[in-house]
């Protein structure tokens, strides 16, 4: 049934995470659903204001690799203890930190969290390309069209490792320039919605 389920979503940036999540929140709440939405990063961030004197969530990923994961594993286990009819988390399969890609769903994560659904958004290389030059408030992402298919590249590989680890279903789904609702609309009928 569609009930008490938890789905992790992820995609790299630039693929319209926020936006479809958005949209799929309202498509849930329509339907008559009790959803939560919870991004990882700002559970990361409200952890590591006071220690760490960062206030946006780019500046998480500026952090030592051994900092973040600190935040990372305190942020996964408060997500642990949410509870929701649908408990839907915004979250990343790999960080582009100083000393490289760097997993956001290791094992204890994934083992902590206890997704019922993995999905993964894509979108092609030049839609992301263009959302990444328009968004000024994102910095340090990679702004060339074969950087970018490398990571969506590596997206696949590790949400492909994920499922392995998990034992849950995946879905990759498309967010096409102009077809928001399409891809909401795909998650919410693979959860069980119609
Ligand atoms: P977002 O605004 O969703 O793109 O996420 C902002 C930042 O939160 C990312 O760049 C990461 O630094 C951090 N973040 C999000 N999810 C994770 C995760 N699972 N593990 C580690 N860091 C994460
Ligand atoms: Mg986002």
């Amino acid at each position: 049934m569609a009930d008490n389920k938890r789905v992790v979503i992820v995609g790299i940036p630039g693929v319209g995470k926020t936006t479809v999540i958005s949209r799929l929140v309202q498509t849930l709440q329509q339907k008559g659903s009790e959803v939560k939405h919870v991004v990882f990063g700002t559970v990361m961030l409200n952890k590591a204001v006071k220690k760490y004197g960062i206030r946006r969530r780019d500046e998480l990923r500026t952090l030592p690799v051994h900092a973040q994961r600190k935040l990372q594993v305190q942020a996964a286990n408060a997500i642990a203890k949410m509870k929701a009819s649908v408990l839907i988390v915004d979250t990343h399969l790999f960080i582009k930190t100083k000393e490289g890609y760097w997993p956001g769903l290791p094992f204890d994560v994934l083992n902590a969290l206890t997704p019922t659904n993995l999905v993964l958004l894509e979108a092609s290389a030049s839609e992301i390309l263009e959302r990444r030059m328009r968004d000024k408030s994102r910095y340090r992402d990679a702004l060339e069209e074969p950087k970018i298919l490398r990571e969506l590249e590596l997206a696949r590989t590790m949400f492909a490792a994920s499922a392995v680890v998990t034992g849950t279903p995946v879905l990759t789904v498309r967010n096409e320039q102009g077809r928001v609702k399409k891809a909401a609309r795909e998650i919410s009928t693979s959860l069980g919605f119609t």
